[in-house]
């Protein structure tokens, strides 16, 4: 088992203390309800959370990637399962590429208020158009005097309704484009709410206490000092907030599966049909058994990913292990959530027992923020050096 810093120790012991009080319970309740988690996410702010990875300079505790992860998995397994996931990993995404690539002046704007969490941040990369293709983004933002004006259209925007901010990501362009030259992308801060901005929660299969929106740009007239990073490199600022993304979302989906087995195990050790524990049966004992292997030997890539990133690795071996680690630990992830609803029987399949939500809940990390294929695309060709396939 890696060796954990006291520092580190403390963050989770407190990140368990917060996922158990906003246990099982306090997420049924919002999934039924559709409402947002405000005291949770307003808890998690209070207590630095959103400002680990930043500096102690600008409102952080300084500390860094591996701390994130940290806290994302005790929070998901010491009883959110996946209710704190994605509050705290869009709240993050904004954020980081502050922290990297933001100017002085909006590290002191933003960066402070966003580590307390006093202010929240949303991610607006994804279109209809451009998903899993970022370069075929239709949303413009044309130079204009002093700033750009911007129009477009994006969707799945999550959290926009509880956001203060908006990490907005539109084609630039300013430059002579030849047939092989990829569109400009460039990044820009906007404060909400802003009346250039309308925007609708799209129904979704699970995650409904967090809204993930349909959003519409008319117009909307920013500043040149809206623009993070330099114009036209918004995509190579994004990487290391999208490294960070992957590992974020490997940690929550290891957090959630943790906890649906721990309560899978109980179960099968206590019910008892045809006179024995399920549990000693090896077709319910089995699975169990090897999701636990997978998801602690799976852990183990995600924390040495998370090292690496930390220690300024450039070479690509932190963005390889990335990818590595988000595949599998989804993969891992899921399966132990299927197996551990299976255990339940009929009662897996009841809100009672939270294992149905965990399901609904853990999948979308085949999906979003980066879908498997995509994972395999980039170790497929920069880790075994293979052809570009698409
Ligand atoms: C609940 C939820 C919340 C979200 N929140 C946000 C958010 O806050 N901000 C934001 O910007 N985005 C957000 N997203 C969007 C998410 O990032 C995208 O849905 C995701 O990147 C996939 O894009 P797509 O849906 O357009 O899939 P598509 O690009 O349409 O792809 C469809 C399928 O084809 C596969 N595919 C496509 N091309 C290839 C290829 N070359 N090789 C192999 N397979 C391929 C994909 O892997 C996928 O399985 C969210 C999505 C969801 C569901």
């Amino acid at each position: 088992m890696i060796s954990l810093t006291e520092t580190q120790r403390m963050l989770i012991h407190t990140a368990e203390q917060i996922a158990d009080s906003y246990g099982p319970e306090y997420w049924s309740q919002l999934d039924a309800s559709g409402d947002y988690p405000e005291e949770f996410i307003q808890q998690i702010g209070k207590q630095g959370f959103f400002g680990l990875a930043v500096s102690e300079a600008h409102g952080g505790s300084g500390q860094g990637l591996t701390e994130v992860v940290l806290a994302m998995e005790a929070l998901c397994r010491g009883g959110g399962g996946g209710g704190p996931a994605l509050g705290y990993l869009f709240g993050l995404l904004g954020t980081l590429t502050v922290a990297r690539a933001g100017s002085e002046a909006q590290r002191e704007a933003y960066l402070r208020p966003f580590a307390l969490g006093e202010k929240i941040c949303a991610f607006a990369l994804s279109e209809p158009e451009a998903g899993t293709n970022s370069f075929n983004m239709q949303t413009t933002a044309r130079k204009q005097g002093e700033g750009f004006v911007i129009n477009g259209a994006k969707w799945f925007i999550t959290n926009l309704q509880h956001s203060d901010a908006l990490l907005l990501v539109a084609r630039t362009d300013m430059h002579e484009k030849t047939e092989f030259s990829k569109p400009e992308l460039s990044l820009f801060m906007i404060d909400l709410p802003n009346e250039q901005l309308t925007y609708h929660p799209i129904p979704k299969h699970g995650f409904n206490y967090y809204k993930s929106n349909q959003l519409f740009i008319e117009d909307l007239w920013v500043a040149d000092s809206a623009l993070v990073g330099k114009p036209g490199e918004g995509f190579a600022a994004l990487v290391p907030t999208l490294n960070a993304e992957r590992l974020l979302v490997a940690a929550g989906a290891i957090g959630i599966a943790r906890l649906a087995l721990s309560r899978a195990v109980d179960y099968a050790g206590e019910r008892v049909v045809f006179g024995v524990p399920i549990g000693a049966h090896q077709a319910i004992q089995h699975p169990l058994a090897r999701s636990h292997a997978q998801l602690e030997s799976v852990w183990l890539t995600v924390l040495q990913a998370a090292a690496l990133e930390d220690a300024g690795d450039t070479g690509g071996n932190a963005s390889a292990l990335a990818n590595i680690a988000k595949y599998v630990a989804v993969e891992a992830a899921i399966d132990a959530c299927y197996h551990s609803l299976q255990a339940f029987g009929g009662a897996g399949y009841a809100r009672e027992y939270h294992q149905e939500r965990w399901w609904r809940e853990v999948q979308l990390f085949r999906l979003a923020p980066l879908t498997q294929q995509m994972t395999l695309n980039y170790i497929g060709q920069h880790v075994l050096g293979l052809p570009k396939s698409y």
